[in-house]
């Protein structure tokens, strides 16, 4: 058992639209193989070529791969990187 892992939201950063099961992504134009992206994060299973940008099904908007993952907001601060503080060394 691995616990509670915290799964990402996964929806269109345009439009909102979440993926469903039965969407498919083509890896064109020389491969043509048809999968689910987000089953493999991106990387085409046919020519292992990984997708650093993914098209929405509906809205049709190009969108970087990982901006369709969206984290909990509510993550413990103790765990963060602090963000604000620049390079101090
Ligand atoms: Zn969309
Ligand atoms: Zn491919």
């Amino acid at each position: 058992m691995a616990g509670m892992l915290r799964q990402p939201d996964i929806h269109c950063p345009a439009c909102g639209y979440k993926p469903r099961i039965e969407d498919r992504w083509a890896c064109t134009p020389e491969c043509g193989t048809v999968w689910h992206t987000f089953w493999t994060g991106g990387i085409c299973p046919g020519c292992t070529r990984p997708w650093k940008t993914t098209q929405c099904p509906t809205c049709e908007k190009i969108s970087p791969h990982r901006a369709w993952y969206h984290l909990p907001v509510d993550l413990p601060a103790s765990r963060t990187e602090p963000a604000e503080q620049g390079v101090t060394r």
